[in-house]
């Protein structure tokens, strides 16, 4: 099996990112902009960096698309080159297309033309934000659907010393602690009877409305 290609259409701060990202870990990236100053910002960076406008269906296959294996279509603004870059990346038959939605409905559409994954940066980075803004002992927060999520927190005194069964946290918040990280150990089967300590990172996953009464309750 050959290197997996990839290219990223769109050299804004979000694609830029993913573009830098992928070199750096030594993945082979092709990088796309209509934009020539954009390009060569990418010249030292990507694999290969080139001015194209991918609207254009003759340009990408001209580029040789067929052979990349994930594309991250990284236009924002304008919705209208996204949908129609997303379309024409996906009739060109690329096995994984990931995109990035400007709002709800620019998401409805890139689902029924098939994008496999879309993904709204400034939203979940937003709410993400604002749960550590809200409490600092909120580290991490990941959105798994519009009502699910999983929450990093880090114990406080509320739990120092107690173990899962003495904070009741299924019966009374209807979460599930699913990992405990103290230093470098990660026990990823916490078991009724495991003592939380102060400083120990618990991983909680559970419907947002339970979450935010077990963050009020104990975090
Ligand atoms: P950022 O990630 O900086 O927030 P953004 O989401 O606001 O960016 P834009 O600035 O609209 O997105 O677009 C990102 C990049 O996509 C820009 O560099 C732009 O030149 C490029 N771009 C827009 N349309 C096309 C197209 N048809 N073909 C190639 N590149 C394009
Ligand atoms: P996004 O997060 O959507 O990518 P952005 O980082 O590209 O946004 P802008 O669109 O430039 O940033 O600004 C974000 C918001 O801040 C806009 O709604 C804009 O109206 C607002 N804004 C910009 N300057 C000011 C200001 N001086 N006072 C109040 N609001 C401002
Ligand atoms: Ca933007």
């Amino acid at each position: 099996m050959g290197k997996r290609l990839y290219a990223v259409i769109g050299l804004g701060r979000f694609g830029g990112s993913i573009c830098k990202e992928l070199s750096r870990e030594g993945m082979e990236v092709l990088a796309i902009d209509n934009d020539e100053e954009k390009v060569n910002e990418f010249k030292e960076v990507a694999s290969h960096a080139v001015i194209a406008d991918s609207t254009d269906e003759i340009a990408l296959r001209d580029l040789g698309f067929r052979n990349i294996d994930h594309v991250i279509v990284a236009i924002g603004d304008n919705v209208h080159a996204s949908i129609l870059t997303t379309l024409i990346v996906k009739e060109l038959g690329i096995s994984t297309i990931t995109v990035k939605a400007q709002n709800d409905y620019h998401e409805k559409v890139l689902e029924k033309i098939g994008a496999d994954e879309i993904v709204h940066p400034e939203r979940d980075m937003g709410r993400r934000i604002a749960h550590s803004i809200i409490s600092s002992n909120i580290l991490d927060y990941l959105e798994l659907s519009d009502e699910h999520s999983v929450v990093e927190v880090k114990a406080g005194d509320r739990m120092d010393g107690e173990t899962i069964i003495d904070l009741d946290i299924r019966a009374r918040f209807g979460c599930n602690v699913v990992a405990i990280k103290r230093g470098k150990d990660i026990n990823v089967s916490p078991m009724a009877d495991d003592v939380i300590e102060k400083g120990d990172i618990i991983i909680v996953i559970g419907s947002d409305k339970d979450i935010h009464r077990f963050e009020k309750a104990l975090v």
